[in-house]
């Protein structure tokens, strides 16, 4: 079935489009990026990428390595410089915005490897998750809400991060960005270097805390068979560029994902 599939950058090849324009082409999504261009030097790492989320959705771009999918989040947060474009977030422009400024303003990033605070206990590592926030009894409340999303954390509330294992410092890490409260988490390989069942219990946590928490989600991964099940729209990138697009089930059933991507 290839009907709701896009062609994205044909598409966006006839798009008209006029400089002076400041409305962008997925405006009232709850993410609207048009055009995004991130270069490193000479390496053009995104070559105008252009898409939306609404609210409640669960994205993932998957692509093989060097895609660009780590850039696209990075960019997103103002962790590296977009060349061009822009990204509006619930209606506002935050292409120029500092990290920071983001962070406050509802997104949060989940950075590849699991970036925890290594010598930080748990405990330690979650209140740093919540550094927007003043009241010491929304810290605590939210922390029991996570302990009860994340059960086996606060069985190792005193622990060093350090000393958890890869799963584990994984979830803290998803806790620990949802400490803030988001509306929109964008999480970079959530499944890297897990087992199996390991990278299946994460999923399964994403798809929960995306219904209950009311956590929009965009995701990059490798492991494209767990992104593509667990998501409700998905992105194909390669060189760049995106390249196909379809709900997660089209791209599952898709002959060239399946060839290029699910080794099958
Ligand atoms: P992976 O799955 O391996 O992490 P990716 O799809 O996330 O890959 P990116 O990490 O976004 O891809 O990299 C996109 C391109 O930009 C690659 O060619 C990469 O070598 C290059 N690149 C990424 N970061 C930098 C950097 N800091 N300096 C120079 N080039 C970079």
């Amino acid at each position: 079935m290839t009907s709701g599939f896009k062609l994205a950058s044909i598409a966006s090849k006839f798009m008209p489009r006029e400089k002076s324009m400041v409305k962008p082409r997925n405006a009232g999504m709850m993410l609207e990026v048009d055009d995004l261009v991130v270069s490193y030097g000479a390496i053009k790492a995104l070559k105008g990428i252009s898409f939306g989320i609404a609210k409640g959705e669960i994205v993932s771009f998957i692509g093989a390595n060097g895609a660009g999918k780590s850039t696209l989040l990075n960019s997103i947060a103002s962790i590296v410089e977009k060349s061009a474009g822009s990204v509006f977030f619930e209606g506002r422009n935050i292409t120029h915005s500092k990290t920071n400024d983001i962070v406050k303003s509802g997104i949060c990033l989940v950075p590849e490897g699991r970036r925890v605070f290594a010598d930080l206990t748990v405990d330690e590592n979650l209140d740093m998750g919540a550094y927007t926030i003043d009241d010491k009894k929304v810290i605590d409340a939210r922390k029991e809400e996570m302990f009860s999303i994340f059960e086996i954390l606060k069985a190792r509330r005193e622990q060093k991060a350090a000393t958890l294992s890869g799963g584990e410092q994984q979830m803290l890490a998803i806790a620990r960005a949802l400490m803030s409260s988001p509306r929109l988490i964008l999480l970079d390989e959530p499944g890297l270097g897990l087992a199996p069942l390991m990278v299946e219990a994460i999923f399964r946590i994403i798809s929960d805390i995306s219904k209950k928490n009311d956590v929009t989600i965009l995701l990059v991964e490798q492991n494209a068979k767990m992104a593509l099940k667990a998501s409700t729209r998905a992105f194909v990138m390669e060189s760049g560029n995106i390249v196909l697009e379809g709900s997660g089930d089209e791209l599952l059933k898709s002959e060239k994902v399946r060839k290029a991507y699910l080794g099958e």
